[in-house]
């Protein structure tokens, strides 16, 4: 139940409650920032997506969110079709004299019915109004940008909608929030870091083992790529431009901005199933294909032997850093933030056999005979692949400003993750497996 006790940032702040424009809402993490925020926030969301099948439950109120009614709102939307800027300026009068009330904390219920009157009669105005995003980025205080293609199986064989998703379609958001004088909060990668400088050793060079080598630092390590033949970097070279683009609009005209560095964050309700919630023949990213091979009873698949490397934080102690940078303007805006978990690395066949084990567990069947494959990255994801190596993410500025660490181990996130995954798929897949293959 929501406390009435004012929530407190971490300077001991009185938080008032606030509305935020949450672009990609619809996704992964975004469902996930939804829930947090309905669960344990009095603040409102505007959620901007093409689907909203991972955050029905909170949009239903049959489901019993009694909490977050009337908090928060789907927008279907693609941002793609949404760049016209004419509106904007019109509009953001009307912003300045209806944000105020977000920040009431007169906690009067008079007002904040009126507030609620006014807010229905606005969106009932501009549903079918064509700048939307618009509008809500202008109406919000803040705006939380997630919206991306960032599956790898996408950035070598659709490099051009990886760019224009990740770079072009963002233009506009940054614009309009640093127009307008919007905070904004966007989700880069850690995979802007590329490649480790110990990768390019040879494989049994003691200067490997140094940190210097391998440690991705926010405000120290450079950005390394392949060749352009290797379109697999397009993705990174389209979040690095946006990140450069964002820095530089808050250096040169005072953008409030926060940008995330996810390090693999994984959890339920991430991708999805081929053949069951998603293409057949779609690719995910790895937690998705060796939960949909483990249900399966099929061999995992390893790229290129799984002898990269990466950090697996869960998604539920990644969404309290996130929470904490909503919260905490002062101390989150003009900073990027890697966000992982340095304690949980494993090759990704030692992922593979982990998952191997705790399926087994959770599951009561038997580990298969030949619990993997390898199979070449040509073969599995198609020319022009590329991979990193190495993805140990430095915790110094995210402590310093947030105080924030991860807490969950790599079996215990593993556990609760595929306990989701076999109580939501294993029968669709029972059923799906005994029909007769349709020729
Ligand atoms: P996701 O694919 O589940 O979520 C992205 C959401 O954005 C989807 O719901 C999609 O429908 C929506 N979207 C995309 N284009 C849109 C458009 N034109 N208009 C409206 N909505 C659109 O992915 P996620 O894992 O939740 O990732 C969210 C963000 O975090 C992305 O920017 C991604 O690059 C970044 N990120 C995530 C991870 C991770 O570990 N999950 C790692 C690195 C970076
Ligand atoms: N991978 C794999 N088998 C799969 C899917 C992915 O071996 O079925 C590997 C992939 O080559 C990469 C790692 O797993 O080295 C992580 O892939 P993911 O798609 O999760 O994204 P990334 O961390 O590369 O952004």
């Amino acid at each position: 139940a929501m406390a009435s006790v004012a929530r407190l940032d971490l300077d001991g702040n009185p938080i008032d409650p606030m509305t935020i424009c949450m672009i990609g809402a619809g996704g992964f993490i975004g469902s996930h920032l939804c829930e947090k925020l309905m669960a344990e926030t009095p603040h409102t969301v505007l959620a901007v997506d093409v689907y909203c099948d991972k955050i029905k439950h909170l949009l239903d109120p049959e489901e019993g969110q009694e909490a977050s009614r009337g908090r928060i709102q789907f927008h279907r939307l693609n941002i793609k079709h949404d760049s016209r800027l004419e509106g904007l300026i019109k509009m953001s009068d009307l912003v300045s004299s209806l944000a105020p009330w977000n920040r009431s904390d007169s906690g009067s219920l008079l007002a904040f019915a009126f507030f609620n009157v006014i807010l229905s009669l606005y969106f009932v105005i501009i549903a079918s109004h064509p700048n939307v995003v618009v509008e809500q980025i202008l109406f919000s205080l803040q705006t939380i940008n997630l919206a991306a293609i960032c599956t790898p199986a996408d950035y070598n064989t659709r490099p051009l909608d990886t760019i224009y998703s990740n770079f072009i379609d963002a233009l506009p958001v940054v614009r309009y929030c640093s127009e307008n004088s919007k905070r904004l909060i966007h989700f880069s990668t850690c995979e802007v870091y590329g490649k480790t400088i110990g990768s390019f050793l040879p494989k049994d060079h003691p200067l490997r083992k140094e940190p210097e080598f391998f440690v991705l630092k926010e405000d120290a390590s450079p950005c390394i790529f392949g060749s352009i033949e290797k379109q697999r970097w397009s993705y990174a070279c389209a979040k690095q431009l946006i990140e450069r683009l964002i820095y530089a609009e808050g250096a040169e005209n005072g953008l409030e901005f926060t940008i995330v560095r996810p390090f693999n964050w994984i959890g339920p309700r991430m991708d999805f199933i081929p053949g069951i919630d998603g293409p057949s023949e779609g690719v995910p990213r790895v937690l998705a294909c060796f939960s949909n091979n483990l249900l399966r009873r099929e061999p995992l698949k390893l790229v290129d032997g799984g002898q990269s490397q990466r950090t697996f934080v869960y998604i539920k102690d990644a969404i309290e850093a996130v929470l904490l940078m909503i919260e905490n303007p002062a101390r989150a805006n003009g900073h990027i933030f890697n966000v992982g978990n340095p304690n949980n690395e494993a090759t990704v066949k030692q992922l593979a056999e982990i998952m191997t084990q705790v399926y087994a567990k959770v599951s009561g069947e038997p580990p298969l005979e030949v619990p993997t494959i390898d199979v070449s990255s040509r073969e599995f994801y198609g020319e022009g692949y590329d991979d990193s190596d190495k993805r140990i993410p430095d915790m110094t500025i995210i402590n310093k400003q947030l105080g924030w660490n991860p807490k969950t181990s790599l079996w215990d996130l593993l556990d609760s993750t595929l306990t989701y995954q076999h109580k939501t798929y294993a029968e669709a897949i029972r059923r799906s497996l005994a029909k007769p293959a349709a020729s």
